[in-house]
């Protein structure tokens, strides 16, 4: 058996201060996976405490150095990618292209950030003639960064790369069962000239370390993606702490089709929105939205594509067993609300897969939007069907939820596209594909989906603090 993973604080390896592990599960198999240790208060305590101690340093650090290093960080995530995707894929069982394009994304919020990092800039304010006024981004010091299990090194590296931009130090804490990559990110950074300290990971669970960097006096930032109700339970601390937050939480995204939509592609894009990563992803399209006329032609044509997929080959399980459980409890509330399984439903018959957290891909109609499937995030491979008339209904529709992350649209009427997308409650809206993400484009939620906003130029004001100086002049 190997050795549990350790933290990485202050530029090395370290055990757990209370010296206990968790034993991983592999979920494709059901067998063992990677066994980890579990920090307690006094790991995230000396974590910070490295953190505090390297912020200065860092801050100050040249910006062109600091952003050769964040570079540098870049093109070793692209160099070690066969490694590192070969362990995101044992962790999740995602599929080993799928893992890939994760870390070639992790790999852009490096190269993206390195060379911003001169950008949290001021103004020089023209207020009075003797005054000299102008304002300057700071950086906010130690950055808690707390991440998920479904994309483990891309979301890490989706806020700790700015947060590292903007000249910030960093604890961060990954999902207990998808820990490796995020300490192998950490490694690699101290590797490529982080100094030490400037990016600690503690490993455990959220309930332990995750509330201790919450609570901890030093850390002045936390940037969480997770789930509602932890993010909830983050926010009350906050609240006492006067903590600045980003929240990166779910969704119960729509993709709207209309009539004259492409619905040939269309279909193909609503699949690969509720399947990638087995559904997985926060910014999943879980409600398909359908003009009535088309209802019955785009179903069969969204269900013929989803046979295709097959569990175990182009879907991946669930991370968890947890989840692997709450998507099969869905299935039994979408029974009991009388909603028609398509296809899927359950999951697999294939006795090769018995043992790993696989379900199938699953088409849901006869569905309402006040259904508890229609409201509530699965996190796995499943979506609802819901036919509109109009184009004001199905605005409504889509309005019609708690969340608010992303949206999309299908149509060939472009002045409709604009007018829906500008409509929607949401952070990202899409036109004619879906999920065309990229990390120049500013992504965040609405409502319960959270607040902040990662990527683009706008997450560097999410890692910084703007002052005001002005200064007194004699003699004018
Ligand atoms: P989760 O909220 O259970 O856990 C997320 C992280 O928080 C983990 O590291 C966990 O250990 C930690 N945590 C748990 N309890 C904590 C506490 N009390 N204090 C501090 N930290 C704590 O979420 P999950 O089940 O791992 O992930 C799935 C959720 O994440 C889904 O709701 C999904 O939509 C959301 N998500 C959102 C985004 C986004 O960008 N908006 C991206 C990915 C996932």
């Amino acid at each position: 058996m190997s050795a549990p993973l350790l933290h990485w604080i202050d530029g090395k390896a370290v055990p757990s201060a209370g010296g206990t592990t968790r034993a991983g599960t592999n979920p494709s198999t059901g067998g063992p996976g990677a066994e980890v240790s579990l920090g307690t208060a006094d790991d995230v305590d000396f974590a910070v405490r490295a953190a505090h101690g390297a912020a200065k340093g860092w801050r100050h650090t040249g910006s062109l150095d600091r952003g050769r290093i964040l570079a540098a960080i870049s093109r070793r995530l692209l160099a070690d990618l066969d490694e590192l995707a070969a362990m995101e894929s044992a962790d999740t069982g995602k599929p080993l292209a799928l893992s890939m394009a994760e870390i070639r994304g992790a790999a852009e919020y490096f190269e993206f950030y390195a060379a911003l990092v001169n950008l949290p800039v001021g103004e020089v304010l023209d207020i009075q003639p003797n005054l000299h006024v102008y304002t300057l981004r700071e950086p906010l010091g130690v950055v808690g960064v707390i991440t998920p299990w479904n994309l483990p090194l891309n979301q890490a590296a989706r806020a700790c790369a700015p947060a590292l931009a903007a000249g910030n130090t960093i604890v961060a804490k990954p999902a207990e069962s998808t820990s490796r990559t995020t300490v192998a990110l950490a490694r690699i950074g101290s590797e490529e000239g982080l100094p030490p300290g400037a990016f600690n990971v503690v490993l455990g669970q959220g309930s332990e370390v995750g509330t201790a960097i919450v609570r901890h006096p030093l850390v002045r930032k936390v940037a969480f993606t997770g789930s509602v109700p932890v993010g909830q339970e983050i926010g009350r601390i906050a609240a006492d702490r006067i903590l600045p937050l980003t929240l990166e939480l779910g969704g119960k995204s729509a993709n709207i089709v209309f009539a004259d939509a492409d619905l040939e592609f269309a279909a193909s894009e609503a699949v690969r929105a509720f399947t990638t990563n087995a559904g997985q992803v926060c910014s999943s399209g879980t409600r398909l939205l359908v003009q009535r006329e088309i209802q019955e032609r785009f179903t069969a044509a969204v269900v013929a594509a989803t046979r295709k997929l097959r569990p175990g080959h182009e879907v991946g399980p669930m991370i968890t067993r947890g989840q692997w459980e709450t998507v099969r409890r869905y299935f039994r509330i979408a029974a009991e609300e009388g909603a028609t399984a398509e296809v899927g439903g359950g999951v697999p018959l294939d006795s090769e897969l018995a043992a790993g957290f696989y379900v199938e891909p699953t088409v849901y109609s006869g569905v309402t939007n006040d259904m508890r499937i229609a409201r509530e995030e699965i996190f796995g491979p499943v979506v609802v069907i819901i036919p509109f008339e109009t184009e004001d209904e199905a605005v409504a529709l889509a309005n019609d939820s708690d969340f608010g992350l992303v949206g999309g649209v299908f149509t060939s009427d472009m002045s409709r596209a604009i007018r829906v997308a500008e409509s929607i409650e949401a952070g990202q809206v899409y036109i004619n594909s879906w999920s065309t993400q990229s990390v120049q484009m500013p992504f965040g939620g609405h409502k319960h989906s959270g607040y902040g906003r990662e990527k683009g130029i706008e997450a560097l004001n999410h890692y910084s603090h703007i002052k005001s100086i002005s200064m007194r002049l004699t003699g004018r």
